[in-house]
């Protein structure tokens, strides 16, 4: 079976953005690979992240992930640094990666320009991090975003080098991996073409049906269709995008008609996508605030995912210490 490994920002929670354009073809691939999940708390050093939410981020994101149906039995999900093994090639690569190619990242650049008093080291090599993370599991497929298609170059080409610097094949090259080139995009509410933390629109799976209904009743809209079988303006568009996305293919035909004939009340499609959001959510709601609950089974799961992340990475890196010239750890 390939594998393939996806790092998990431990920031935040999870809204119907991330659910829908990611964590759910998260559930179907781990049917079809060996999927490993890590929750990439090394990586959010780079913020400087206060010590009492270290630990507590990671068991939140690490709830919703189990509620949404990663299977841990099936894809282990790992805490990043439980995994030393990584480290050691993290420092490997570094010492085969230039400042130029990393000053270049666009990523970097963006950060630097954020956070100008705390332009790290860590920040800088942030792509050798993230090698180092895919290639000590040797897979050939990551799922990325558009974001970190520069740093899986970056994954690519220290994989590329390793190998020709010592003359081996030990590394696969990385592959952008888009496993359901169908995902959705679930825009927002508010009348901006995403949701999104930074667009601040979110509807989150730990939202209680007040709460979305309220978010879904203040959705933006216009002053209702003009004329028949017209065009949807983006506004209404989206609301429609929704009612795709949460409602059956009847509902939405019947809004639909409804907007072709000019006699569709917003107030009704925005209560029946209110309803339908609330069905979807309230079972994942339910799971989360049970796995939040038992933080006995959340470490378990963590120290499994862990010990079988170690075993694949300290596979990798028993080879690596060989071909560099080092003696057996
Ligand atoms: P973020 O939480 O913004 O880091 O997003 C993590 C991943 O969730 C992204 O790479 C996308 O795959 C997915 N995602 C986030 N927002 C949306 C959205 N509005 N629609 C679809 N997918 C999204």
């Amino acid at each position: 079976m390939e594998k393939v490994v996806s790092g998990i920002r431990p920031t935040g929670n999870l809204h119907l953005g991330n659910y829908f354009g990611a964590v759910k073809s998260f559930v179907q691939m781990q049917e079809v690979y060996k999927c490993l999940f890590f929750i990439a708390d090394w990586h959010s050093l780079t913020t400087r992240p206060k010590p009492e939410d270290i630990q507590a981020s990671s068991r939140t994101i690490m709830a919703e992930y189990l509620a949404c149906g990663i299977d841990p039995h099936k894809a282990p999900i790992y805490v990043q640094s439980d995994v030393k093994e990584t480290l050691e090639l993290y420092l490997y690569l570094n010492m085969n990666t230039y400042l130029g190619e990393l000053e270049r990242v666009t990523t970097f650049k963006e950060k630097a320009r954020k956070q100008p008093d705390n332009v790290n080291a860590g920040l800088l090599t942030y792509p050798t991090l993230m090698a180092a993370d895919i290639l000590q599991h040797r897979v050939n497929k990551v799922p990325v975003g558009k974001d970190q298609e520069q740093n899986m170059e970056m994954a690519r080409r220290c994989a590329r080098r390793f190998n020709n610097i010592y003359g081996v094949e030990l590394f696969p090259e990385p592959q952008n991996f888009y496993f359901n080139s169908q995902a959705l995009k679930v825009p927002g509410l508010d009348g901006s073409g995403k949701m999104g933390k930074s667009e601040g629109n979110c509807i989150y799976l730990r939202d209680d049906d007040k709460t979305i209904s309220k978010k879904v009743m203040k959705a933006v809209t216009d002053l209702g269709p003009q004329a028949m079988n017209s065009e949807k303006p983006e506004v209404i568009e989206n609301l429609f995008t929704f009612l795709k996305i949460v409602s059956s293919e009847e509902t939405y035909k019947y809004f639909d008609e409804k907007w072709n004939n000019c006699t569709l009340r917003y107030g009704d499609l925005k209560k029946q996508i209110a309803e339908d959001v609330c069905k979807t959510v309230a079972p994942i709601r339910e799971k989360i605030l049970e796995y939040s609950a038992n933080t006995e089974l959340l470490d378990k799961i963590a120290k499994e995912g862990a010990e079988e992340a170690r075993e694949s990475a300290s596979a990798t890196l028993k080879e690596v210490r060989r071909i560099i010239g080092f003696r057996a750890f």
